[in-house]
């Protein structure tokens, strides 16, 4: 039984990390005049109210974006998807993943979306009409499609971590994925927690792929006692300049371990 709903979590300090990361890749990526494949394994519901109960009863947006919106130019990917965002739905919209790859991916890409939380996947499709929502696992899913046409492309995967053998899991899925889809820009999605249950499946996916790169950030708790401190990034094939913009990511998310 699926009990995790990102509405809670949305526009949290991860997401700030994860989301303009990712749309820094596919800005660089729709850059060149080729069109690209654009999945997810784990899409969520692309649209969140940050004024809504959820959103307030963690006050992780508070502690998210409300912070970072002013550490991005205006002309950063990321505020470019989160000003569309909130010119089509207001000022409290948030956009997921897949909402922030819609607003960048143009007419010839194409995407295609999993999810399993039926209330999540109905949310999505009323999000994104048109676009190819799948109701089932995220990870199966991939593995089925992979490799996209077109060839180029990049694959978010990003689970909830609910399920304690995703650590175990995930390496032998990406070294799968890989297999199929030697190009593929690999992005995966892991908190850093207390006890850093990540660190030997991000051990084990550097012995797989030597050359790919783990970015990880850390920033202060959301709320006393709140586990999570730090989002990590473990990406193959990462596009031309991606340790420069993680690198200026990172000064950013020092500022916040620096305040009293
Ligand atoms: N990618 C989204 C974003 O950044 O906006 C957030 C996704 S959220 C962290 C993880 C999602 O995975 C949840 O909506 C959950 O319902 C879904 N989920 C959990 N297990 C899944 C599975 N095996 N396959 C597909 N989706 C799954």
């Amino acid at each position: 039984m699926l009990s995790y709903q990102h509405s809670y979590h949305a526009g949290n300090m991860a997401d700030v990390h994860k989301h303009a990361m990712l749309a820094w890749m596919l800005d660089y990526m729709t850059a060149k005049p080729k069109p690209l494949s654009y999945m997810e394994t784990h899409a969520g519901r692309a649209l969140y109210d940050l004024s809504g109960p959820e959103a307030l009863k963690t006050g992780e947006a508070a502690r998210g974006i409300a912070l970072a919106d002013r550490w991005f130019p205006a002309d950063h990917p990321y505020m470019r998807a989160l000003r569309a965002t909130r010119d089509r739905h207001g000022p409290q919209a948030y956009p997921g993943s897949p909402q922030i790859a819609m607003d960048l991916l143009r007419f010839e890409d194409s995407i295609a979306l999993s999810e399993l939380h039926p209330a999540e996947v109905e949310a999505l499709r009323a999000a994104l009409p048109g676009v190819t929502v799948s109701q089932t696992d995220g990870y199966a899913g991939a593995l089925s499609r992979c490799p996209p046409d077109p060839r180029r492309g990049l694959l978010l995967c990003d689970p909830s971590w609910e399920i304690k053998s995703d650590y175990e899991t995930v390496p032998d899925f990406m070294a799968k994925l890989h297999r199929k889809w030697a190009v593929g820009v690999l992005v995966l999605w892991f908190p850093v927690l207390e006890g850093a249950p990540h660190r030997p499946m991000v051990r084990q996916l550097h012995r797989q792929f030597p050359d790919a790169i783990s970015h990880t950030v850390a920033f202060p708790p959301a709320r006393p006692g709140h586990g999570m401190t730090g989002s990590g990034l473990f990406v193959v094939n990462p596009p031309y300049g991606f340790v420069d913009q993680a690198n200026w990511l990172s000064d950013k998310f020092a500022t916040l371990c620096a305040q009293p």
